[in-house]
This record gives C-alpha cells, sequence and structure tokens, in this order.
C-alpha cells in the first residue's frame, strides 16, 4: 500500500448528484491506479437537511457504479470500517471541539458576538455601498471586560477564524499554480457557530488531517475554498494535502449544471436503464480522456489508465446523446444470460405500470434478447421496442396504419391482402422465410412499394412505427396474433374512414 489517501465526502443533503459520483469515480481511480486507499466520509453536520434516505442512495448508487472504499460506512446507517472510526462528521464532534479549543487558546480564532441582525445589517451596508460582503471583524479585537458584557448580556458566541491577510498558493494538480488574496475570503471566516455545530470549512480541514488525507480532489466548485482550508491547515499545524480541482460539469448551454436544466441524480439514470459499465465509463470522460482514441472502457481499463495529470481544465459538458451512445455498446457486451438478469426488473416495472399485461418467462426474454441488444439505448425502452407481445391488444393509431404515400383505402386493401396472403399459406410457412417470400411476392404483384406494405402491418402488429425487424416481429408475435392483428387493424381502419351515420 502508498501513503497516498484520498476521499470521497458527499452531504447526505440530497441524492448522488452526477457531479459528487465523477468526483468518487476518479478518487475511485487514482486509488487503484496507485495502489492508495480510498475512503468513505459523511459530512452530515447540516442535521436540518441530512437524512438517512439521502445517505442511502448515495451509498446505494456508489455500490451501483462498482466504486468500492477501503474505509469509511458500507450501507446506510450500518457500522464503520477502518482505522480512523467513526466516518460520520456528526459522531467526530469532541475532535473539533478540541481543534477549536486549540485555535482559541493560540488566538488564531475569537468568539464573535455579532447577531444575525447585525450581520445582516452590515451585509446590507455593504451593497448599499457596492462592496462585496466581507465580516467587518467588529469582534476581533474585544478586550475581555468587553466579551463579558456581552455574555452578560446572554449572547452566546459563534467562533471565528482569524484569516490572516497575504497571498495564499498552491499548486493545485490539474489547474496548475493558484494564487489567491486572503482579502478575497470575506472576512475572518465562522468556523463553530453559536449553538456550537461546526461549520464544513473546519471539518473537511479537522477530518482530512486526521484521516491523513494526502490529495484532496474535488470539483472546481470549491477551488475559492482551498485557500480558506490551507489557512486552517497551517493555523492547526497540520500538514497540507495536495489540491486537484475537477472541472465543472456543464449544462449543455455551457452554464453550470443543474438540476433545473439537466438530469442530474444518478438514480434517476438507473430507473432509466443507464448500465452501471456505461455510466462510469461516461463520468470518467468528463473532464479525463486516455489521449487516444478509445473510448468504451471498462473500470478495470479505467483504472489501468487513468492519471491525474491528464484531468483537464476546461469544462465538461453533459453529453446525453454519448452517454446514451456508450450505454447501447455496454449493453450490447453483455452476455445474453446477463441481459436477461438486467431487463427482468425493467419489464416487472412495466408490468406494474401497466404497460404491459403479462410478464414473460425467462425463456421468453432470452428469445428476445437477439431482437433487443442492438437496439436498446437504455434498459427501460425495452417495453418499447417488444411490449406488444405481451398484452392483448395494442392501441391503434388510424393515422399510423396509413404509410405516408398511401391512403386510407391502400392502406385497407395492405392489410387485408397481407391477412389473407398469410392465412392462405399457412402455419407452415410462418417463418422469416416464408413470410418476406410471400409478402415481397404481394408488393410486387400489386405495384406496391414493400417498404410501404410493411410499414402497415408494422404497425397493425405493434402499434408503433419502430420496431425490432418486422419478420422476426411477425414470429415472435406467432401465427394466430398475427392474423387477429390485422384484421382488427383493418376493422379500425375501416371504422375510422367510414362515413359517419347520420
Ligand atoms: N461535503 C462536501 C461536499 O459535498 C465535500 C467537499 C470536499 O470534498 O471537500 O461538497
Amino acid at each position: 500500500m502508498s501513503d497516498i489517501r484520498v476521499r470521497i465526502a458527499p452531504s447526505p443533503t440530497g441524492p448522488l448528484h452526477i457531479g459528487t459520483a465523477r468526483t468518487a469515480l476518479f478518487n475511485y481511480l487514482f486509488a487503484r491506479h496507485t495502489g492508495g486507499t480510498f475512503i468513505l466520509r459523511l459530512e452530515d453536520t447540516d442535521v436540518a437537511r441530512s437524512s438517512i434516505a439521502y445517505e442511502k442512495d448515495i451509498l446505494d448508487g456508489l455500490h451501483w457504479l462498482g466504486l468500492t472504499w477501503d474505509e469509511g460506512p458500507d450501507v446506510a446507517g450500518g457500522p464503520d470500517r477502518g482505522p480512523f472510526a467513526p466516518y460520520r462528521q456528526m459522531q467526530r464532534l469532541s475532535s473539533y471541539a478540541e481543534a477549536a479549543a486549540q485555535l482559541l487558546a493560540e488566538d488564531k480564532a475569537y468568539p464573535c458576538y455579532c447577531t444575525p441582525d447585525e450581520l445582516e445589517a452590515e451585509r446590507r451596508r455593504q451593497e448599499a455601498a457596492h462592496l462585496p460582503p466581507r465580516y467587518s471583524g467588529r469582534c476581533a479585537t474585544l478586550t475581555p471586560a468587553q466579551r463579558a458584557a456581552f455574555e452578560a448580556e446572554g449572547r452566546r458566541p459563534a467562533l471565528r477564524f482569524r484569516v490572516t491577510p497575504g497571498v495564499v498558493a498552491f499548486d493545485d494538480i490539474v489547474r496548475g499554480h493558484v494564487e489567491i488574496d486572503a482579502s478575497a475570503l470575506g472576512g475572518d471566516l465562522v468556523i463553530v457557530r453559536a449553538d456550537g455545530t461546526p461549520l464544513y470549512h473546519f471539518t473537511v480541514v479537522v477530518d482530512d488531517a486526521a484521516m491523513l488525507i494526502s490529495h484532496v480532489i474535488r470539483g472546481e466548485d470549491h477551488l475559492s475554498n482551498t485557500p480558506k482550508h490551507i489557512l486552517l491547515f497551517r493555523a492547526l499545524g497540520y500538514p497540507e494535502p495536495a489540491f486537484a480541482h475537477l472541472p465543472l460539469i456543464l449544462n449543455p448551454d455551457r452554464t453550470k449544471m443543474s438540476k433545473r436544466k439537466s438530469q442530474t441524480a444518478i438514480s434517476d439514470y438507473m430507473a432509466e436503464g443507464f448500465v452501471p459499465e456505461a455510466m462510469v465509463n461516461y463520468l470518467a470522460l468528463l473532464g479525463w480522456s486516455t489521449g487516444t482514441e478509445e473510448e468504451v472502457l471498462s473500470l478495470a481499463e479505467l483504472v489501468e489508465r487513468f492519471e491525474l495529470e491528464r484531468v483537464n481544465k476546461a469544462g465538461a459538458v453533459f453529453d446525453r446523446e454519448r452517454l446514451e451512445w456508450l450505454n447501447g455498446q455496454w449493453i450490447r457486451r453483455l452476455p445474453p444470460a446477463e441481459l436477461v438478469d438486467r431487463l427482468r426488473p425493467f419489464l416487472e416495472a412495466d408490468l406494474v405500470a401497466g404497460r404491459i399485461e403479462r410478464m414473460p418467462s425467462d425463456d421468453e426474454i432470452a428469445a428476445l434478447v437477439p431482437l433487443v441488444q442492438e437496439r436498446l439505448p437504455v434498459l427501460g425502452a425495452i417495453a418499447d421496442l417488444v411490449g406488444f407481445l405481451f398484452v392483448e391488444s395494442v392501441p391503434l393509431d388510424p393515422a399510423l396504419l396509413v404509410p405516408k404515400r398511401w391512403d386510407a383505402a391502400t392502406a385497407l386493401a395492405g392489410l387485408r391482402a397481407a391477412r389473407d396472403t398469410i392465412a392462405a399459406n399457412g402455419e407452415i410457412a410462418f417463418d422469416h422465410g416464408g413470410l418476406e417470400a410471400a409478402l415481397r411476392g404481394l408488393a410486387q404483384t400489386r405495384g406496391w412499394k414493400a417498404g410501404d406494405l410493411f410499414m402497415a402491418i408494422r404497425v397493425a402488429l405493434t402499434g408503433r412505427t419502430a420496431t425490432p425487424p418486422l419478420f422476426e416481429s411477425m414470429v415472435a408475435l406467432g401465427y394466430r396474433r398475427t392474423l387477429e392483428r390485422l384484421e382488427r387493424a383493418a376493422a379500425v381502419l375501416e371504422q375510422s374512414t367510414a362515413p359517419a351515420a347520420s
């Protein structure tokens, strides 16, 4: 084992976000590539917004992606694993209290008695004067007597960290040399609220030091926090970790990825039928590339190739089409029996939702694999492709039954002729070759374009214009049901074109 120790530190205040999953993946890849240790820590100090349901969503999502961690809780609400337990911040409060006492004793932090109203008034004055918001430092130099007076008033102090003036510089593995002037940090920083709860900037530093984190790899949205953290590391006498800030993930319009413009919850992608192989493959390419043409890469291949130095600085646009393409690629690579296993829950959900009326057996699903494996963009599209097989009858839109170049009378004639041709050939000729020969022959005799005839038949049998190949679909549907559906479609079409009864 190397000394490399990295972590993902999600706050269980929302479902697993694409950005968190990408950060987790990059930390994982870096740890596995270098023989380091990957840690999961739950930053749950925002008690009001944290929930066990979100914790579960996050841990389940990371497990689903195949990212394993060496230390931290494995299941929501479950026990911690690892030498630095506990890995939930709410169970580490005593260590923050200790660090706070140290800073206070060394006068690197001070009690601040400003009330929320006073701070708000200060902020308003700055706004009116077009100044950036910044703590004025009113409580930075209180005398013991002034403090005692505030205490006597019953005020409870927050704890503020003294932000020392000057430039904070660090060499970011992705972004290179970064310098941020401490004057841009908003003044002295609250690290413990008046009610005693420690704040993120503080807890993250105390924990990263305690857990011997060697590299902090996280999203670029944290870049402006890093100088605060570095000042805290120094003030506490801790060694500074290396930093790597991953590029932002962007909406297609190049704004920062948001729930409003993009689907951001991993669980929503899972529910649509993206496979984890494709999801990790795609997430890895959000801000990183192998530098070659290689695109379809397994988690193991990613581990082998991953280098933090190859992470881009520029924001990465989330491209759903590319994700779907990769998903199709990974679905094609699944062994058929595995695809059956993965499709089953989606078909079960289709049954519950009424999209199909009976659950196909495993053998039936397996028989469909050759028809669908190359055509599924997501597993959840299975009912769109073959749901027509597992319903009593399909909904028919008469307009769809009439191919573009045809009129209703031709479509009606086509459907009836197709039915009669198939019936005349009998069940014995009801296979791919027999059907194709008979129906192409029919089109030729009547002077129809085969494509038009096939489209009318396709809609009659499936209710849709896009389906697996027609003859395979017919064979899957069976002789009797094919004839019935052609008859019914003809009846529906006839009815829709009949003059309304007066
Ligand atoms: N809890 C923080 C977040 O979810 C962790 C950020 C960090 O990695 O420092 O954004």
